[in-house]
């Protein structure tokens, strides 16, 4: 409630500010902008709210909190992981720990921060023991990344292994198969790569892994 307070101040303030620059201004390209980020803002913030009182699957039973995402409400570029370990289930925050720390150094090394970019999973809650998301599970879950990407709108989907490229990309195709090539999810370009957690346990990985993310920094070149 105090984010959305803040969040629709920061707009009555923003629009404000505007006005006294003159009333064509309102359409300025500064003003949508503006506006765009304010009001995915505000619809993350809803979605999030469902999200935390989710009880879809039996993973509400033993979650100790849901981890949406977090990062820039319409963010270039989207990395959408598996589901959150022990250490993001404790934390809140997807993607902390070494994993986490792996894919900040990629995010950096592509030319960003990691706050410019939006963090996801496919599911929200941790599966007990880090076991591997079931069907259903996943099933259920979805609807809500859907959600993320209508409303954030990223114009790239960096998916972090198997899991999420296949519910992305409704493939059974090995992430040794996928990876590295550029595909399409409702239009939105797609770029599979194995997921950093897999890294640090199956390090001959990296050198593939880094190959793609110098490909996703060339796509992200493209944009800017
Ligand atoms: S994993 Fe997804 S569908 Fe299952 S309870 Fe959590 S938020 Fe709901």
């Amino acid at each position: 409630m105090i984010e959305e307070r803040k969040i629709i101040q920061s707009l009555i303030t923003f629009l404000e500010g505007e006005k006294m620059g003159g009333v064509l201004e309102i359409f300025s390209p500064s003003l949508k902008k503006e506006f765009s980020v304010l009001f995915s803002s505000l619809a993350l913030k809803t979605l999030s709210q469902s999200v935390y009182r989710c009880q879809r699957c039996a993973l509400a039973q033993s979650r100790r909190q849901c981890v949406f995402g977090e990062g820039a409400p319409n963010a270039l570029i989207l990395f959408v992981g598996e589901a959150p370990g022990e250490e993001e289930d404790k934390q809140g925050k997807p993607f902390v720990g070494s994993a986490g720390i792996l894919l900040t150094r990629a995010i950096e090394a592509i030319g960003l921060k990691r706050e410019e970019v939006y963090i996801t999973n496919v599911l929200k809650c941790r599966p007990p023991h880090n076991r591997n998301p079931l069907p259903q599970e996943i099933a259920n879950c979805f609807p809500y990344l859907e959600e993320q990407i209508r409303i954030i709108q990223p114009r790239i989907i960096c998916a972090l292994g198997k899991f999420a490229a296949h519910a992305l990309l409704s493939t059974s195709s090995s992430i040794s198969q996928l990876r590295g090539k550029i595909y399409s999810y409702q239009g939105i370009k797609l770029l599979p790569t194995f997921h950093p957690a897999y890294l640090l346990r199956n390090p001959q990985g990296k050198i593939p892994f880094w190959e793609d993310m110098k490909r996703l920094k060339r796509e992200l070149q493209k944009l800017l």
